[in-house]
């Protein structure tokens, strides 16, 4: 498969103060890469700098053989690039139907605005029923759901998602990265999904990078880094 984003020498932060050091990655063609690491690795900023909220430094950040490095956000929503921010920050007194319309704000997506709140409520039956609710009256799982679909609403081809599972009990976790897996398979998404989730990321991505204090460490198939002694006595508990 093809790459759909590739990074490379990515140096990026907020204002004089470093975050991310010579990054590089690719994502390919409908396929789920993963970004792991521990709290304040600099995972966040990665994908922030990817949705074009932050200007790196230096690098190049090359999507659909373009280059969008310092493009701002707008722009890059325009080329079909959604990100779903830690916490997922739904408008907790608008309504379900309300946050989803948000997600199609662009004009490329507001003419399809029908047909992709049909294609949400099938992909999500639960917020079929919750329309009508404020979003600040759902559950943690049925926010981050709203979420995802909000973002998918854009009919994005690059969705970047920031640790979907943040708060959720296990039983959840498991649901939302089933539901990962899902529509990136059946939209032929291309995913890239940060999480401190590790086991479970690993679980469910074709491709891993590791990331310590803004520098990618290791890189792998999920599988080959879920066997690796180093991963597993850092990262999984083994
Ligand atoms: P977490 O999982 O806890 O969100 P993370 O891997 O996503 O962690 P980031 O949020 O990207 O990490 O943070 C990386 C570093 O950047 C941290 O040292 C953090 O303190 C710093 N940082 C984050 N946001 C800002 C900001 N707005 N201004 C200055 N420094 C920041």
């Amino acid at each position: 498969m093809s790459a759909v984003l590739s990074v490379t020498g990515l140096d990026a932060g907020y204002g004089t103060i470093p975050v991310l050091h010579d990054v590089s990655l690719e994502a390919r063609q409908g396929e789920i890469t993963a970004i792991v690491g521990a709290n304040g690795a600099g995972k966040s900023t990665l994908l922030l700098t990817l949705a074009g909220h932050i200007a790196p430094t230096r690098g190049s950040i090359r999507y659909e053989g373009r280059e969008i490095a310092g493009n701002p956000a707008h722009r890059a929503a325009g080329l079909g690039i959604a990100m779903v921010p830690e916490g997922g920050r739904l408008f907790p007194f608008m309504t379900v139907q309300e946050n989803l319309e948000l997600g199609a704000w662009h004009a490329g997506a507001r003419k399809h605005m029908r047909e992709s709140l049909e294609e949400m409520g099938e992909l999500f039956p639960v917020l079929r029923s919750r329309r009508s609710q404020l979003a600040g009256s759902l559950s943690g799982g049925e926010r981050t759901m709203v979420a995802v679909a909000r973002a998918m609403m854009s009919r994005p081809r690059l969705l970047l998602l920031d640790e979907p599972s943040l708060g959720l009990a296990p039983v959840i976790v498991e649901r939302v990265i089933e539901l990962i897996q899902r529509v990136a398979k059946q939209k032929q998404l291309t995913v890239v999904l940060v999480e401190q989730k590790v086991a479970e990321a690993l679980e469910i991505c074709q491709q891993a990078y590791v990331i310590e204090h803004g520098h990618i460490v290791k890189s792998g198939t999920g599988a080959a880094l879920s066997h690796d002694p180093d991963i597993q006595r850092a990262y999984l508990g083994l």
